[in-house]
């Protein structure tokens, strides 16, 4: 057994890579020890991922922010999602990142669940009590609740069946046509096919 079984658990899903960012990903995720689960064995590292999968490893209260910084630098078409789990000494932090729309970090509950200060939204309430709640959420919500990483993000997690075949796929990653959605490989052998 590891001597960090104290530290809470550390979870990072990666929603979506490319193949130019998947050895920096496999090199983050290796330097530190994630894996498929708790027991896996650390002298195997990872040689590939599977899109949307969760990998785990018990981690202290700065890994979370690190390994974030690292992936958005050294893997920048990387989306993924990550998060530290509270524990008695440290707060949970939830760090979601979606390439061109933005990082999203906060602090979060034992689900994942991001939580925000109530200090901090009533302050943020309060300096723009004169616009409208529409206006709020266009202009403070971003950043406070990470409304716009969220609504990205939701595009990864979101599964939509394929007009052609049994498969679900993630709404990022589907083809619309004509109003129904489209599985990579369907849209590929439709290219071909009438190529
Ligand atoms: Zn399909």
């Amino acid at each position: 057994m590891f001597s960090d079984d104290h530290l809470p658990a550390l979870q990072l899903t990666i929603h979506a890579t490319t193949s130019s960012d998947l050895p920096a990903v496999l090199h983050a995720l290796n330097t530190h020890h994630l894996a498929t689960d708790f027991t896996a064995d650390d002298t195997h590292p990872l040689t590939d991922l599977q899109p949307g999968h969760t990998y785990v490893t018990r981690a202290g209260a700065d890994t979370a922010e690190h390994l974030a910084t690292t992936l958005i630098i050294t893997a920048p078409h990387t989306v993924f999602e990550l998060v530290n789990h509270p524990a008695e000494t440290q707060e949970g932090t939830y760090i979601g990142h979606v390439p061109d729309t933005g990082t999203y970090r906060a602090q979060c509950n034992a689900d994942g669940a991001p939580l925000v200060p109530a200090d901090d939204l009533a302050q943020s309430l309060a300096t723009t009590s004169r616009t409208s709640g529409e206006m709020w959420l266009a202009t403070a919500a971003p950043s406070l609740l990470g409304t716009r990483v969220r609504a990205a993000l939701r595009a990864y997690t979101d599964l939509v069946p394929c007009r052609f075949c049994t498969r679900t796929t993630p709404r990022a990653t589907a083809y619309p046509h004509d109003g129904w959605h489209v599985c990579p490989d369907c849209w590929d052998d439709r290219l071909y096919a009438t190529a």
